[in-house]
């Protein structure tokens, strides 16, 4: 799915955050009209205007994209930034749920497998003001909204101004903060996150062994695991809803059902926990040989995890795994969680009976994936799938 595109700009001094338009009467403020005849007369009225044409010749005041590669992407109402170098990238899609926020890219942890690298560039300010002007434009009604990363706490104060942002501008939407925890370690950080009485709020942390030398070692962080479960003691004191992350890789998968244990015994203030299958993206295919077990071979250490916290009455799922590789009785914990926009199927899903209950999987699966994916037939389905 296409996200970025770039023309040739005119007259754009700083980067603009509007939605758009193919709408040439539209009177609405903020708007980028998207045009294929650049010759109308009410074009002067909006902040942007986007053309596939090439009109480099022609004299106009107002910032302008021309030879723009692609426009078809875009929604009518999507939101977009177009940069003073005429990149054009969309920050909010009308049409989808899985809309975020990229905090920054910067992180305090490098976990082996993370899909997107920590970059030591300085993005914290660009990006902090560009969502003090997207978020005002997201719709009213929208129901759920991402924060990601790097590390969106490395944000410090700019963290809790977007919160509060996001708070007062979209108070009935859904927030799912991803963080690795390790910040909230200290208090003052999870008391004034606490004092925001956010409801809609939840914190996504990862949380891969109860073994704090293993967790340590796939997040490449000392001290990582006695911070990550400190923060979360910190938040749940406060009343901050949370959810722990398990990435399923050849380093957690030995002590899963201890982990399960461990989770059960000392977190069982948390509300969901989610097993999730490895994305072939980012330091994944570089660390490929500590990593990598074909998920059919972790299929009993998974059950149990899942079963063990399941009996116990924790809310429980699994993520970016497929159907045709889990036994049955575990479909019912499977979510389609692989965001739309890197979400495929292979040709062998073409025949399967399942394929409409089934997650699919990341785009870059189609690179590195199970070797038993094979499409399901015959199958009456009766599952709870959500
Ligand atoms: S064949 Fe494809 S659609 Fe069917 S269960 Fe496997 S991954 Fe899912």
């Amino acid at each position: 799915m296409l996200l970025k595109t770039k023309g040739k700009p005119l007259n754009i001094t700083e980067p603009l955050v509007l939605k758009v338009t193919r709408d040439q009467n539209s009177a609405m403020p903020n708007q980028a009209l998207i045009c294929d005849n650049y010759f109308i007369e009410n074009k002067g009225r909006f902040d942007l205007v986007l053309t596939n044409l090439a009109l480099g010749t022609v004299s106009f005041a107002n910032p302008f994209i021309h030879s723009v590669q692609s426009l078809d992407h875009l929604a009518e109402g999507d939101i977009i930034v177009a940069n003073t170098d005429g990149v054009i990238n969309t920050l909010y899609r009308v049409n989808s749920h899985q809309n975020f926020l990229l905090a920054t890219e910067r992180c305090n942890s490098n976990c082996l497998m993370c899909s997107q690298p920590p970059r030591d560039r300085e993005d914290i300010y660009y990006l902090h003001n560009l969502h003090q002007k997207l978020i005002p434009l997201i719709p009213k009604d929208c129901l759920e909204l991402g924060i990601t990363g790097g590390e969106p706490t490395l944000l410090g104060n700019l963290f809790y101004e977007l919160l509060a942002k996001i708070q007062s501008e979209l108070p009935n939407t859904d927030v799912h903060c991803l963080t690795n925890g390790r910040s909230f370690a200290w208090k003052n950080l999870a008391d004034r996150l606490g004092a925001m009485k956010y409801n809609q709020l939840m914190l996504g942390i990862p949380l891969y062994s109860d073994d704090y030398k293993t967790h340590d070692f796939i997040v490449q962080a000392k001290d990582a695991f006695n911070q990550t479960v400190q923060g979360l003691y910190n938040l749940a004191a406060n009343n901050v809803r949370l959810e722990i992350r398990v990435v399923l890789q050849k380093q957690s998968i030995p002590r899963l059902k201890k982990l399960a244990q461990y989770i059960y015994k000392n977190l069982p203030f948390v509300e969901h926990i989610t097993f999730m299958g490895l994305e072939h993206q980012g330091y994944t295919p570089f660390n490929i040989d500590k990593l990598w077990v074909d998920p059919v071979d972790y299929m009993e250490e998974l059950g149990e995890a899942v079963t063990f916290l399941s009996d116990k009455d924790m809310n429980v799922s699994i993520y970016n795994s497929q159907l045709c590789l889990l036994p049955e009785e575990l479909w019912q914990y499977t979510r389609k969680s692989i965001s739309d926009w890197k979400n495929v199927y292979l040709d062998e899903c073409k025949t399967c009976g399942v394929v409409d209950e089934c997650g699919g999987l990341f785009a870059s699966g189609q690179k590195k994936h199970s070797e038993f994916i094979k499409a399901i037939t015959n199958h009456f389905f009766e599952g709870s799938i959500k």
